[in-house]
């Protein structure tokens, strides 16, 4: 078994297209374990095994993938660069200690790029820095580190600088060191050290100095060494520098070429020597479920296992592999876990190191380490899973409501059944999917978020289970809500043959701030009723709030206080009151006047300067507000809120409006009442 400080689990964060699948291809190559070198344009690389990804030329999926590099072990998570999945972002960084974030040479901090970047501070992950693209005409580091300080506000540490002769990109100078790595050839074997040129000995000495003096911050000792006028071994120095790294107060720069393989193996010990091991990683926080007390848990090798599952995914030959990080303690294959979050016992079949689309079978797996577990039965994404006297569940994450909605029509009818099995089985895997049927039409529904989201679902149908659908148009999954307190009252009577029905409640609802959802308060005086007819109430009204008065599409954020309910001798059951508590909650939803609430998204537009006024028009059109336009040479970035219900086809309008130039991203951002000539519209009334 590995020791621990020996093991890297990182990310890699960037905009699309930045270069993570080239750069992971070519860590996987120089670690010896891929023989032929794959290439994103052609549709080989490792990483980008799923089919559809192959063919897109976008990585979606988190893929988990280990590579050893000088006797360290490096789990990789492929983090996606759409924004349609920020969610897998989310959930990738939550089990990552730290990240590369990929930069192009010329495009500097790009708008995806910056959000992802943000997302890992929140998570306090520390990351070191790879200018890629060093190749490109027009690639200019300076500037790209420049543009980071600025934009990212980061302290940006370099710790390379490119060699460019006449524009072209011929090697690096490692400063620590002093030294120049030249690539003689297009592939890093021929690469050979020789001594800095010339024309960059004033500005090498210039970053060394800047580095001794970053590293004296940190360091007594270098402190010590840089007032007496002596050297510090290059060690110390980067010791302290790692320190710096870890603790998210710099971040040290790297450049290179992934496509031209140069300047990756300095970045893969840029990894080793930089970011942190699971032991230098924060503990986690978790709570005890017995106790409701917070709980911490270290990373160390005693009995008590603790794992987090941060990914489900189907695989056609080996079943469910659930991805899962190991927090603490040892796990065996064969061993039973207790999942607190499903309150069930689970048994891990199998143990396996993955790499890409290889799996490796493990005899166990240790704290601190990523592997995916096979056998589990009931768990899910988001899941804790410990040994049965370590109780702990760590806080699941939270994933966003659908925000989008398409009919899937099957392309030949008796298919039905298996596309709706596959549908399901694809939204267990991402939580951000979510399937329903059509109750009057019968059709298969499908919710995600947005409408690359949702193609993608039903493309990976279409090649995983040769299943084919017709995808109905997309349409905005609007919620409804009420805006002022009411009572209602719902009461159920029914005789039906000799047998009578009786259910009663009274109930009170409050609008609840966005995002509060559901909340039920039993405010009976203790006694008044039999406990299963309250919860039968309360299932009636979770039922009611699926469809609202106005669209019948489902309440959310409404708190229900149940005030009443009266009992027959005889007829009173749990059906009754169920219905009754559904028919009380239509009954004060009426009185509360109901509202229309629909997804606005947050977006960031990326044109040349010259589309500008064009693009600002047409938003404006679109019921659009801008929040923030910034200038970047002759690009502008425009960030700006949308309703979601005019952004259909917004890809193609800036196609066209931008001559193909423009850029965007798109996310829902969150719920605003819809105006009442909107609704009217919508309503057809
Ligand atoms: P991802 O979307 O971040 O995973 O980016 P990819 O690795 O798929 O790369 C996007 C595009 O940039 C592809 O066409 C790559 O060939 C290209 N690319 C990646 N790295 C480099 C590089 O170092 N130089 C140049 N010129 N192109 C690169």
């Amino acid at each position: 078994m590995i020791d621990r400080k020996k093991i890297r689990n990182i990310g890699i964060i960037a905009h699309i297209d930045a270069g993570k699948t080239t750069t992971t291809e070519r860590f996987l190559f120089y670690s010896g374990k891929t023989y032929k070198m794959g290439d994103v344009d052609e549709g080989t690389a490792v990483m980008d095994w799923f089919d559809q990804e192959k063919e897109r030329g976008i990585t979606i999926f988190s893929a988990a993938t280990t590579f050893y590099w000088k006797e360290h072990k490096i789990n990789i998570i492929d983090t996606p660069g759409h924004v349609d999945f920020t969610v897998e972002v989310e959930r990738s960084l939550r089990v990552l200690d730290g990240a590369v974030g990929v930069f192009c040479s010329v495009g500097g901090v790009q708008p995806q790029s910056e959000t992802v970047w943000r997302q890992s501070e929140r998570y306090g992950i520390p990351r070191i820095i790879y200018i890629n693209k060093m190749d490109r005409s027009g690639a200019d580091f300076f500037k790209a580190v420049s543009d980071i300080k600025k934009k990212l506000n980061a302290n940006a540490v370099v710790v390379e600088i490119p060699i460019m002769v006449d524009g072209e990109f011929r090697g690096i100078v490692d400063i620590l060191r002093k030294k120049a790595v030249l690539s003689v050839s297009d592939n890093e074997k021929g690469a050979e050290e020789a001594p800095v040129p010339e024309n960059l000995r004033e500005i090498t000495d210039n970053l060394y100095n800047s580095l001794v003096e970053k590293a004296a911050d940190i360091d007594p000792e270098i402190m010590e060494n840089y007032i007496n006028g002596e050297e510090t071994d290059g060690g110390k120095l980067k010791g302290a520098l790692r320190k710096g790294t870890l603790n998210c107060s710099m971040f040290p720069v790297f450049c290179g070429s992934s496509l031209k393989s140069k300047g990756v193996r300095l970045l893969m010990d840029g990894i080793v020597d930089y970011l942190p091991s699971p032991e230098d990683a924060a503990a986690m926080v978790g709570l005890n479920p017995s106790t409701g007390k917070e709980k911490i848990v270290k990373c160390g090798d005693g009995k008590d296992v603790t794992a987090y599952v941060f990914k489900l995914y189907n695989n056609i030959n080996l079943g469910r592999l659930f991805y899962t990080r190991i927090y603490s303690g040892r796990l065996k294959k064969g061993q039973a876990l207790f999942n607190w979050t499903k309150n069930t016992t689970e048994k891990v079949s199998k143990i396996f190191e993955v790499h890409a689309n290889k799996y490796h079978e493990e005899e166990e797996a240790a704290a601190g380490d990523i592997v995916v577990l096979t056998g589990l039965k009931k768990s899910s994404t988001g899941n804790t899973l410990s040994t049965k006297n370590n109780p702990v569940v760590f806080e699941s994450l939270k994933f966003p409501q659908p925000v989008i909605y398409a009919a899937a029509e099957p392309k030949i009818k008796s298919d039905y059944d298996r596309i709706y099995a596959g549908f399901l089985k694809i939204a267990e895997e991402d939580p951000t999917i979510n399937i329903k049927t059509d109750e009057e039409t019968g059709q298969i529904i499908i919710m995600g978020m947005g409408e690359l989201h949702i193609e993608v679902v039903a493309e990976r149908l279409r090649r995983e289970n040769k299943l084919d659908v017709r995808l109905g148009k997309p349409e905005v999954a609007y919620r409804e809500t009420i805006s002022q307190p009411a009572r209602g009252e719902g009461k159920f009577i029914k005789q039906s043959g000799s047998k009578g029905h009786y259910g009663h409640a009274v109930i009170k609802i409050e609008p609840l701030p966005r995002g509060g959802k559901f909340v039920f308060e039993n405010r009976l005086e203790p006694g008044k009723s039999p406990m299963e007819f309250i919860r039968a109430v309360e299932d009636g009204l979770k039922e009611g709030m699926e469809a609202g008065p106005l669209l019948g599409t489902p309440l959310m954020d409404i708190k229900v206080s149940l005030t009443d309910i009266s009992l027959h001798p005889s007829d009173s059951n749990e059906i009754a009151y169920k219905i009754a508590g559904t028919l009380a909650l239509r009954d004060a939803v009426a009185k509360a006047s109901p509202v229309l609430l629909e997804p606005i998204m947050k977006i960031e537009i990326t044109v040349p300067e010259e589309f500008m006024g064009e693009i600002l028009n047409d938003l404006n059109l679109r019921g659009g507000r801008i929040e923030q336009v910034e200038t970047h040479d002759n690009i502008r970035y425009i960030e700006g809120l949308v309703p979601l219900r005019n952004m259909f086809g917004y890809a193609t309008a800036l196609r066209s409006l931008t001559q193909g130039r423009g850029n965007y991203i798109i996310e829902p951002s969150l719920y605003e009442v819809v105006p009442p000539e909107e609704l009217k519209r919508i309503r057809g009334i």
